[in-house]
């Protein structure tokens, strides 16, 4: 049997002031779970809390998620969970968030579970005995209101975990372009890339089915149109909403096509340097794609269906558009030395040929090529090999 299948949560909310269908919900009590102070100071948090009241919940709040949700935050959340008791977890704010709330419910619901049992894929038990879980994304990017993963990080061993599980699939996607209408213009752009790297990866994966063919078709086209929009004109509510669905559509292609060396390498070049997620996707994303245009059609199919003759020109077009460097060696956001550049070379191209996003790019490869594309994204040199 050649089992497949393709998950997605069960609502999807969408459009401009859709916040408010937090009062239809039923249930006797809901715990808000955000990040640090940027919900409540643009008053997000205060309207959520206010919705959930006027549908009849007593309402709790746990804030405070950091930008790299620890272990030990999401133990803390888990125990206001347990002393709360609610039956609904809402999650608002960035990916963080949202990735930190996915695992709190689960030792919400398992008070005995350890960290190191879900750590392995498929291990997650059944969830919603206790509760069900709302996400409501503010950035367009990450796709966490939509997908099956998490990201914690052990900071005492320094290491990131992804946990991967359709348990933690939200219930409630909540897609209100208010709330990423607030995000500056370097960080629109960046998350908007991101979500063309989920977009293009999933498209070429060696998983994809017609399923999320046809998601990450619209998210790249929407992407190509709107994210210089919303670049330059930050409450331009259209090019927003077109952004956050774009995010979403995304998320729902890649939670189930899986994605590419795109990530593998981002994943990596972040971990040495510290450049940012999407920016690092931004960079590479030219570069693979022509690296991988010699092992699949799917990019010369992308590119009639588009009506353009080079995607991977055209992706650099879009980041001169919103303002992205075009190789590593130009970022200035983290100091990208070209010394410690070929020093760590080896070693980060290896760990990123182990990244298991690795597994589904469509053309095989091996740690020496990740090396040459790597140096080829440094140094800002085609692909033709
Ligand atoms: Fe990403």
């Amino acid at each position: 049997m050649d089992l497949k299948w393709f998950r997605v949560p069960k609502d999807i909310v969408f459009g401009k002031g859709t916040l408010e269908y937090l009062s239809t919900l039923k249930g006797k009590k809901a715990i808000l779970v955000t990040g640090g102070r940027s919900m409540k100071r643009f008053g997000f948090l205060d309207q959520a809390k206010a919705y959930l009241e006027k549908a009849g919940m007593e309402v709790t709040i746990f804030d405070g998620v950091e930008p790299n949700p620890s272990v030990e935050t999401v133990e803390k959340g888990a125990k206001a969970m347990q002393d709360f008791e609610p039956d609904w977890i809402v999650a608002i704010g960035g990916g963080s968030a949202l990735d930190a709330a996915k695992i709190m419910w689960a030792f919400y619901e398992y008070p005995e579970l350890k960290f190191e049992d879900i750590i392995e894929p498929g291990s997650m038990p059944t969830l919603r005995k206790k509760a069900k879980f709302v996400a409501i994304p503010s950035t367009s990017g990450t796709a966490s209101e939509i997908t099956a993963f998490s990201v914690i990080t052990d900071t005492k061993a320094h290491i990131k975990y992804p946990i991967v599980s359709y348990e933690i699939t939200p219930d409630v996607a909540i897609l209100d372009p208010e709330l990423p209408a607030k995000m500056p213009p370097h960080i629109t752009a960046n998350t908007g890339m991101d979500v063309l790297a989920h977009a293009i990866e999933a498209w070429v994966s060696t998983t994809a089915s017609n399923y999320t063919d046809a998601l990450a078709l619209r998210a790249i086209q929407l992407v190509f149109e709107h994210l210089p929009i919303a670049v330059a004109n930050g409450e331009d509510l259209d090019a927003r909403e077109a952004m956050h669905d774009a995010s979403t559509l995304a998320g729902m292609a890649f939670t189930n096509a899986s994605l590419g060396l795109v990530h593998s390498l981002a994943h990596k070049i972040g971990g040495e340097f510290g450049v940012t997620h999407g920016l690092a996707n931004a960079i590479l994303m030219p570069y693979i794609i022509q690296y991988n245009r010699k092992a699949t059609d799917k990019v010369a199919e992308l590119e009639k269906i588009l009506g353009i003759n080079d995607l991977a020109a055209a992706v650099k077009e879009l980041n001169k558009k919103v303002n992205v460097p075009l190789r590593f060696k130009d970022v200035t956001e983290v100091e990208m030395d070209e010394k410690k550049f070929e020093e760590v070379l080896e070693r980060m191209s290896k760990n990123a040929f182990d990244d298991p996003c690795t597994l589904t790019n469509p053309r095989q490869s091996s740690a020496e090529d990740v090396a040459k594309i790597y140096k080829a994204a440094f140094y800002g040199e085609d692909i033709n090999w």
